[in-house]
């Protein structure tokens, strides 16, 4: 295994800290949360270890990207030959004519868990990055032209990121779908919840009072 370049001799032994290692390499977790996972899991029933084991190596195999907005779905059994649909687009209630465009599927999962949105979704699977090299035809925008022939749909929202990457995507979608007589419109984008104004920088409050809503 290539492993990061440690200073002095390594405290732990190789198979305990190659451990270690590949936990950092995850996102948010340090040496410290590292390592107690790592004893954690030392300490932990076989079972438990095997059961982790099985669910990392076996998880791609057993999740496909949903056909219509490449949410996860359980990949289907074998015998069924129909593209896999996740329970957002199967789901009847939804409201059908409104779609919003997220970059990730990260994303479309906490804004399902505000609880506010009640339309479909469709993951770009990215956004628009001239510095790494991401131009349109890697993101999924054909796939959302393609939906958008519905002409049931009749409004998208961009929820790209507040970043300069994210609005360029948002940009760029904007000037696809416009023309399509369909409504575009843009998340809001303001001040965290809890925080006093004082320590809101600039940029973010002019964004806030841009979009602002009658009261
Ligand atoms: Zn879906």
């Amino acid at each position: 295994m290539d492993r990061p370049s440690r200073t002095g001799s390594p405290l732990f032994p190789d198979p305990f800290q190659d451990l270690v290692d590949l936990f950092r390499r995850l996102p948010g977790i340090g040496t410290k949360t590292a390592t107690r996972l790592a004893f954690h899991l030392l300490q932990s029933p076989d079972s438990e270890r095997q059961d982790l084991a099985t669910s990392l190596s076996s998880m791609k195999e057993r999740l496909r990207p949903c056909a219509d907005c490449r949410n996860i779905v359980a990949a289907p059994p074998p015998e069924d030959s129909s593209p896999p649909l996740c329970s957002i687009c199967l789901d009847p209630a939804r409201d059908s004519t409104i779609l919003i465009v997220v970059e990730d599927i990260q994303t479309l999962y906490s804004i399902e868990k505000s609880g506010e949105f009640r339309g479909r979704y469709h993951v770009l699977e990215g956004r628009l990055s001239p510095l790494e090299g991401v131009d349109p035809a890697m993101l999924r925008v054909r796939e959302l032209l393609r939906r958008l022939e519905n002409p049931e749909v009749r409004e998208v929202v961009l929820a790209t990121s507040p970043t300069t990457e994210g609005e360029a995507t948002a940009l760029y979608l904007s000037r696809l779908v416009k023309p399509l007589g369909i409504r575009v419109s843009r998340i809001a984008f303001g001040i965290p919840v809890g925080l006093e104004l004082e320590y809101v920088d600039e940029v973010t409050l002019m964004r806030a009072v841009e979009g602002r809503h009658p009261f």
